[in-house]
């Protein structure tokens, strides 16, 4: 029976791949052999393009060019540059998103200038299953500043929203880490702003797979990770946006002296510079940035509601391989395409083992507390047939119960 299963899941693989060829970068990509890789979400792959960058950073910039990169590669308008190209692939004006800091930190400066525009208002909203980071600093600023957080869903601060007018702002992410589900960015913010409040959008799990239309959603802020669908590399700079009609307002709570003016007439009074630049804070992380200017490369040509169209697909393609092959997980992702992001998340009581023994068969995706196999598929260098191949090897593991084995129990320091 299954069998047969799967030999009827492969044709239509085969032929799914061929409906999506034109968004197939596989080649791009350096995967090892025998390996299918689901963390694109939380560690995107490498590259040749972005293998390169980094190596013509470090050797011939660097090592040749010396203090003269700083003109001669560029490196000092790298921020605006790569920024400018990742306002592409979230629907923004050029001019209105920075590169260079993490998404911490980015987080931070968009929550933090957003809070000071509504002066008279004293409530921010956020997502208790929000990532920690994004709750810790949505916390830490309304300390900072003397507001009053609280903890809502989407759904919850729709109706919080309704009649208000005390709302300064609410920090969101656009997909839910955990378990995939994608929020209606537009609708959200529509609601925010019919309250007079601002929205701030953590893009993490949309950047470079979602269709994300900042601008033609309405979005304030935004900020994202460089590191994962956008495959920029470990600890790869985050982006943050500013709509361009809060650019003049912005104003930066870490004045530093890449967000002046003038940088180079050394002056201790602080004029900042027009535009996006006024978001910058340090010395950029230059080869963080080359490697990510590289692996943006992937891109080129792409339309990313074609790329969304092929996460749709797989997604829902390896949902299907599952129910095909008996395998009754609960799916804590949605179903329905418009509420799904790019990842399939599946609870299990013994799920950080499920994930282990997935790994011991070169199925990589990770855990997440508490009982969540979180299987990520980033589009640009995942199959349809690789969807099939998860779905075979995780039903493999479940009814050879490999999960017990006493090796795939105990916890690393990074799960
Ligand atoms: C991955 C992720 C982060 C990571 O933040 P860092 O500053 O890079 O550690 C933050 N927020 C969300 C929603 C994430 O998914």
């Amino acid at each position: 029976m299954s069998d047969t299963a799967v030999t009827t899941l492969a044709q239509r693989a085969r032929a799914l791949d061929v409906e999506h060829s034109t968004t197939d970068r596989r080649g791009a990509f350096e995967l090892p052999e025998g390996v299918v890789y689901l963390d694109g979400n939380s560690l995107g792959a490498l590259s040749t393009a972005a293998r390169v960058a980094t190596a013509d950073a470090v050797s011939r910039q660097w090592g040749q060019q010396l203090i003269r990169a700083w003109n001669e590669s560029a490196w000092w308008s790298a921020p605006e540059r790569v920024g400018d190209r990742i306002a592409e692939l979230v629907g923004a004006p050029v001019g209105t998103v920075v590169v260079g800091d993490s998404t911490t930190v980015s987080l931070y400066k968009a929550v933090h200038a957003a809070a000071r525009l509504r002066p008279d208002r004293r409530v921010v909203l956020t997502d208790p299953d929000s990532f920690p980071t994004d709750v810790h600093v949505t916390r830490g600023v309304c300390e900072q500043l003397g507001l009053t957080l609280e903890l809502l869903s989407p759904t919850e601060a729709v109706a919080r929203l309704r009649g208000s007018d005390d709302v300064v702002l609410a920090s969101y992410s656009q997909v839910d880490y955990r378990t995939g589900e994608l929020w209606d960015l537009a609708a959200l913010t529509t609601a925010l702003h019919d309250a007079g409040a601002l929205a701030c959008w953590d893009l993490c799990h949309s950047a470079g797979v979602v269709d994300v239309a900042l601008t033609a959603g309405g979005a304030d802020f935004a900020v994202g990770c460089g590191y994962k669908y956008l495959s920029g590399g470990p600890g790869a700079p985050a982006f943050l946006f500013v709509a361009p009609e809060h650019l003049d307002a912005f104003v930066n709570p870490i004045l530093g002296w890449n967000g002046h003016a003038t940088p180079f007439a050394m002056s201790p009074d602080h004029t900042p510079a027009d535009g996006i630049t006024r978001a910058r804070v340090g010395t950029p992380p230059v080869l963080g940035i080359a490697a990510l200017e590289g692996a943006l490369t992937a891109y080129d040509g792409l339309d990313v509601a074609d790329v969304r169209r092929r996460s749709l697909s797989l997604t829902a393609f390896f949902v299907e391989a599952l129910d095909a092959l008996g395998v009754e997980l609960p799916v804590a992702t949605p179903r329905e395409d418009a509420r799904r992001g790019s990842q399939v998340s599946l609870r299990h009581p013994e799920a950080y083992a499920v994930v282990q023994a997935l790994i011991a068969r070169g199925v990589i995706g990770d855990f997440r507390e508490p009982n969540i196999v979180r299987l990520g598929f980033a589009p640009l260098y995942l199959s349809h047939e690789d969807a099939l191949a998860a779905a075979v090897h995780l039903r493999d593991v479940l009814d050879g119960r490999e999960f017990e084995r006493p090796e795939h129990l105990s916890r690393a320091a990074v799960t």
